[in-house]
């Protein structure tokens, strides 16, 4: 079971949504979407911490342009998310059958005795 991942700098709670990666020949640090793998050198990061970055110095940041999105769920997210389709797809529970041996009123059930209907036009 996979906990969500979180953002990795000390003491800070929120959810990660980036991923920072240092391309050391390069000296760039790179802030993009969430890798789907931890790797060396990358740091998840959440929202505000991804955009409030700064490089060392003699370091350029590329930053990713546009949203961060959150992850896509995880497996244990995705097996929740079934079993609650599976459960709204589920028929509703029947009500239960009236007894059809013992109505309540036997004057309402529509029977009519010994009467019987008579045709039109006899
Ligand atoms: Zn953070």
């Amino acid at each position: 079971m996979r906990s969500p991942r979180r953002c990795s700098r000390n003491g800070c709670p929120r959810q990660a949504v980036a991923t920072l990666t240092y391309v050391y020949n390069e000296s760039t640090a790179v802030v993009g979407p969430l890798a789907a793998f931890a790797e060396p050198h990358t740091y998840d990061l959440c929202e505000q911490h991804a955009r409030s970055l700064t490089a060392p110095r003699g370091w350029d940041v590329v930053r990713h342009e546009g949203e961060f999105e959150p992850p896509p769920p995880t497996t244990d997210d995705l097996v929740a998310l079934a079993e609650a389709v599976r459960e709204a797809a589920r028929p509703a529970p029947r009500p239960p059958e009236p007894d059809q041996n013992r109505p309540e009123n036997p004057h309402q059930t529509g029977r009519r005795g010994h009467l019987r209907v008579i045709p039109p036009n006899h």
